[in-house]
Formats: structure tokens, C-alpha cells, sequence
């Protein structure tokens, strides 16, 4: 539908009404909940990973620029996806205190152009996206990498990732209980109670997670720490582990221990290899190799390579997260729309 531009004359300065003429459009965090339900971009995930690892995108690593005087920053993060031909970038925010201000941690836009021509196409909003592709792609990680009867989650962490991972790990696994702990125990609580009446899970909240770690045949890592979370000693054996919240070089959530007893996979090498404190610390500590990473998904997704070998492997799949997630995503919510 053609918007008469004619009608912003008489029009009161009006957000709502910028954003319908927007063109491109702009495709809001409610909008993305509806168009992008956890089980269709688990699937997309999953074209994203094969789509990778047959050498179809094209993804720079992400570029960061902090800021000087206070915590925070702004990444950029490019990617060209030939199978749609389109290309994109996210930029997206990360404040991580910025809970005790009422925002969110992470906040921005994805931006997707058509790869004929360079045609700008649509706007996205870039929390919502990255909320959902993020458990889309540990689920399909999951699906992929854990025992098949493993039916209890761990959680460590109790903001939105966690409670995406909820989501996303129940829908590949059959989740009998969870098992949550978040620094804050209030936190944790509330969100604990949000999956009970959402989902009517069973979820218990731990005073630590030793105890969520001691209980679980799958684990989320879903934190903003530095510091390690989940050490190796706690993890018992066949464990499927999502390590998710730390991706740059100096923060990581596993201890040495958890990374050395555990066979190691990734979304993209290159992220890995440049971003990865979990992955990184050990490595300059001596203790591994680029060799002792075992595969990414997208060629476990293949066949090139081999997932879990064994049913006492503990398997962990460290998330970078790729601008490919955020482009195959906006992808399928653009499709919807347009159809
Ligand atoms: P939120 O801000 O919603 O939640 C952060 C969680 O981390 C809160 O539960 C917070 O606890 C907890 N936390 C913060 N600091 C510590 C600490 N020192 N020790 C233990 N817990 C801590 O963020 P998200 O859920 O959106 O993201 C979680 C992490 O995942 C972030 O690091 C984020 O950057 C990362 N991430 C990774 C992505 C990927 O693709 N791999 C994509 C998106 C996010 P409290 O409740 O007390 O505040």
C-alpha cells in the first residue's frame, strides 16, 4: 500500500506515524515476536549453519568500537548470505548494567539489502532478533549434540537469554525440570515463576550453581560475567554445555577444567579464534590448541564432521554469535511479510 505523503502535512509530529512511512519499513520487537516463533528460527538456524559451512556467507568478524569513559559499546557486524541474496549488518548496543536503569542490555537495528543491486530493503530491531536467533541456535546445537534422553536443563543466568533458552532447549528436548540460578536470586524468582505460568515448567531455583550443575544433563551459560560461572569439577558426565554470554577475549564463563574435559565446538572458527575468552584464556595458558576444537555445527550439520562420540562425552558448544543468525533471521521475517 502507497502512503499519501501528503497526509504528514496535517499530521501531528508523530512517532507512530514516522514509522509507518518509513521506508524502508521498520519492523518492531512485537512484530519480530510474532513473524519469528522460537520453533521457525530454529530451523532457519539450522539452513544458516549448512549455508555457512558450505561456504555460501560472507562474514567479516564483527567490529567494536567501546567507549572511553564508561562501560559500553557499539558492534558492527556485516554478513552476506548468497543463497537469499541478500546482505545485512546488525549494530547493535551492549550496556551490561543497564538492567538498574530499565534498559535493555542490548539494543539496536539489523538492516537487510537486496544483493542485485544494493537496495535497501527493511529495518529490523535488533533486541528481539538477537534475543531469539541466539536460543534458536544453542537449541539446534543441542538438538545436534546432546543425549537424546538428556531431560534436565541447568541454567546459569536469569535475564532474557536464559529465559530464551528455556524456551528454545524445550522444544528439542524433552525438559522434565529446570534447574536456575542467577546471581540475583530475586531475578532469578521472577523468571523462575514467568516459565511456570508461560510453559508450565517445572523450574527450581538454586542458591548456586554448583547445585544447577550437579543436576543437569544439558547446561545454559547465559551470563554477562567476566569470570567463570560453571567450573569443570561440577559437570557431570554426558553433559551437553551452551556457552553463551561471554564473547570477547578476555571474559569467559567456563573455567580451564570445563573447556579441557569436554570436546569443543563452535559457530565460526574465526569467532572463536579472536573472541573467545572460554576458548582463548586456556589457549594462552597452554593447555590447548587450535586442534582441540573439534568442529562447527554447520559441519557437524553436514556430515563433514563428527558430533558426540560417546554417551559420557561432555560436548560444549561455544556461541559467538554471527551476523549470518541476524541476517537469515530478518530473511525469513521479510519473506512473511512480503508473501
Ligand atoms: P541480560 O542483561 O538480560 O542478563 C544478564 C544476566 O547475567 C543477568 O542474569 C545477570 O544477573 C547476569 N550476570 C551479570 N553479571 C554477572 C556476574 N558477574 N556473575 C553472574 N551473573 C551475572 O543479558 P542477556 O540475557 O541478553 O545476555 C546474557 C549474556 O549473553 C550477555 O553477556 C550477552 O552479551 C550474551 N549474548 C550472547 C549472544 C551470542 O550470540 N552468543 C547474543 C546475545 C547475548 P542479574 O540478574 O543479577 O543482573
Amino acid at each position: 500500500m502507497q502512503f499519501d505523503r501528503s497526509l504528514l502535512l496535517h499530521a501531528p509530529y508523530n512517532l507512530s506515524l514516522l514509522i509507518l512511512i518509513m521506508e524502508p519499513p521498520f519492523i518492531n520487537k512485537e512484530k519480530i515476536a510474532a513473524l519469528l516463533p522460537m520453533h521457525e528460527c530454529i530451523d532457519v538456524m539450522q539452513r544458516m549453519f549448512l549455508s555457512l559451512a558450505n561456504g555460501e556467507c560472507v562474514q567479516p568478524l564483527r567490529s567494536i568500537m567501546r567507549l572511553p569513559d564508561k562501560p559500553g559499546l557499539l558492534g558492527m557486524m556485516p554478513g552476506y548470505a548468497k543463497e537469499m541474496e541478500v546482505m545485512g549488518i546488525k549494530v547493535i548496543t551492549v550496556f551490561h548494567n543497564n538492567s538498574s536503569f530499565g534498559y535493555p542490555s542490548h539494543q539496536g537495528v539489523v538492516m537487510l539489502f537486496d544483493a542485485q543491486h544494493g537496495q535497501p530493503l527493511m529495518l529490523f530491531d535488533a533486541e528481539e532478533i538477537t534475543a531469539i536467533r541466539t536460543a534458536a541456535a544453542s537449541a539446534v546445537a543441542t538438538q545436534l549434540l546432546s543425549n537424546n534422553d538428556a531431560d534436565v536443563l541447568g541454567v546459569l543466568g536469569a535475564g532474557v537469554q536464559a529465559e530464551k533458552h528455556i524456551e528454545a532447549i524445550s522444544i528439542v528436548r524433552n525438559i522434565k525440570r529446570v534447574h536456575l540460578w542467577g546471581r540475583n536470586k530475586n531475578n532469578a524468582a521472577v523468571l523462575s515463576n514467568k516459565m511456570k505460568d508461560k510453559f508450565n515448567m517445572n523450574v527450581i531455583v538454586e542458591n548456586d550453581a554448583e547445585a544447577v550443575a550437579k543436576n543437569a544433563s544439558i547446561i545454559c551459560t547465559v551470563t554477562s560475567s567476566t569470570q567463570p560461572v560453571l567450573r569443570g569439577e561440577w559437570v557431570n558426565k554426558g553433559t551437553h554445555i551452551n556457552a553463551v554470554g561471554s564473547s570477547t577475549p578476555a571474559s569467559r564463563e567456563l573455567n580451564t577444567a570445563a573447556i579441557l574435559k569436554s570436546k569443543l565446538f563452535t559457530d565460526k572458527y574465526e569467532s572463536l579464534f579472536n573472541e573467545a575468552g572460554d576458548f582463548l584464556i586456556p589457549q594462552k595458558e597452554g593447555t590447548i590448541t587450535e586442534r582441540f576444537v573439534k568442529a562447527e555445527i554447520g559441519e557437524v550439520l553436514t556430515g563433514s564432521k563428527q558430533g558426540r562420540m560417546h554417551p559420557d562425552d561432555i560436548t560444549v558448544f561455544k556461541s559467538l554469535g554471527i551476523a549470518a543468525e541476524d541476517i537469515f533471521s530478518a530473511w525469513h521475517i521479510y519473506k512473511k511479510i512480503k508473501n
